[in-house]
């Protein structure tokens, strides 16, 4: 049976161990040892990944966390307070991810212990989600025979499945002038800030519609207040649910692009857009969908099917084959030093998982 009491004890000791993106090394031994002493097969792939298989009966299934949080998040001393646990409000807490981590830990623990037959079981705790969802592109899928999964990375209570997420272009542009004195010699100038000026402002920003976004969020250029700058850079992205939509304003930068371009024929403008991660829907009757609802019925509880605008492991995932949903942890306010986990809805994606496992 899920124990509550071992649960929170889990979860304490997880968000004590720091492992901000690209500092995972500890937290991926504690895993591994905890696999192991569960009787999995676990390894590391090249990247550091933490994969744990434990044969079943069945069609296998993958259970998904990551393994990093966001800063700051070291030196995290969690609270309890009442059914609440919250950080002391100088770091996140760490429940994004590790309130994922800890229920799937308590589910596996639960299952053994009670000596219940459970499906094929293979869990993959991921490097890097946070900063680039570079464990989930450097996977080793050759070790992973599943071709679905749930996800353990999801805000709010359980029952939030997310079941599409849009497609991501990540854009990064340099525009190259030339420098000159500003007043000196004014004429003998082009100004990349003003050409960088001319492409924003024709760019077709914000919510473009019900399924696409856009977004520049990083400018930097020019040297001084009496140069003409010779150099800018700017980052931005655009995202979409719908894969014509993503070309299609994807082709509407391109042209802002060029239409600029041949206004300034000295200038350079490097434009590089290039797909970070592909665009996947679920319809509610979808076999994954369908194994939560069952077990969901079981639990008295019904999905509440959103639409998430943001990407995870999940959408790696899709492109190798893995068909995954992200379900919620009891995890709230995360990405900030507010963040807090409620400690009856952590029991709740245990149990979840437990049952979901269980044949
Ligand atoms: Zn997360």
């Amino acid at each position: 049976m899920v124990d509550q009491k071992r649960l929170v004890e889990t979860f304490l000791d997880l968000v004590k161990i720091d492992s901000p993106s690209g500092e995972e090394e500890e937290m991926a031994k504690e895993l591994m040892k905890r696999l192991k002493t569960l009787g999995f097969k676990v390894l590391r792939d090249t990247y550091g990944n933490v994969i744990g298989t434990l044969d079943g009966a069945g069609e296998p299934i993958m259970l998904n966390a990551h393994m990093d949080t966001v800063e700051p998040g070291r030196g995290i001393k969690p609270i309890i307070d009442g059914d609440i646990i919250k950080s002391d409000g100088t770091t996140v807490l760490g429940g994004d991810p590790k309130a994922g981590v800890t229920a799937i830990l308590e589910a596996l623990t639960s299952v053994i212990e009670d000596g219940k037959k459970h499906l094929p079981i293979e869990v993959v705790f991921t490097r890097e989600e946070e900063s680039s969802l570079g464990g989930a592109i450097n996977l080793d899928y050759s070790q992973i025979s599943a071709k679905r999964g749930v996800t353990f990375d999801g805000e709010k209570e359980l029952h939030n499945i997310d079941i599409s997420s849009p497609g991501y272009n990540s854009v990064n542009v340099t525009v190259i002038g030339r420098a000159a004195h500003a007043g000196a010699d004014p004429e003998k100038g082009l100004s990349a800030i003003q050409i960088a000026s001319e492409i924003i402002s024709q760019l077709q920003l914000g919510r473009i519609d019900k399924e696409t976004t856009a977004n520049i969020g990083l400018i930097e250029g020019g040297s001084a207040r009496n140069a003409v700058p010779e150099k800018v850079h700017f980052k931005g992205e655009i995202r979409s649910r719908n894969k014509e939509k993503l070309e299609k304003h994807t082709k509407h930068f391109q042209e802002v692009f060029d239409n600029v371009l041949s206004k300034y024929p000295n200038a350079k403008i490097d434009a590089d857009i290039s797909r970070e991660f592909e665009a996947y829907f679920f319809d509610e009757n979808h076999r994954v969908i369908k194994h939560i609802r069952e077990v969901f019925k079981q639990m008295n509880l019904s999905p509440n099917l959103q639409h998430s605008g943001g990407g995870t492991d999940v959408n790696i995932f899709h492109t190798h084959g893995i068909e995954a949903v992200v379900v919620g942890t009891g995890d709230f306010d995360a990405h900030t030093t507010r963040e807090y986990v409620v400690i009856p809805q952590m029991v709740q994606a245990a149990e979840f998982c437990q049952k979901l496992i269980s044949v």
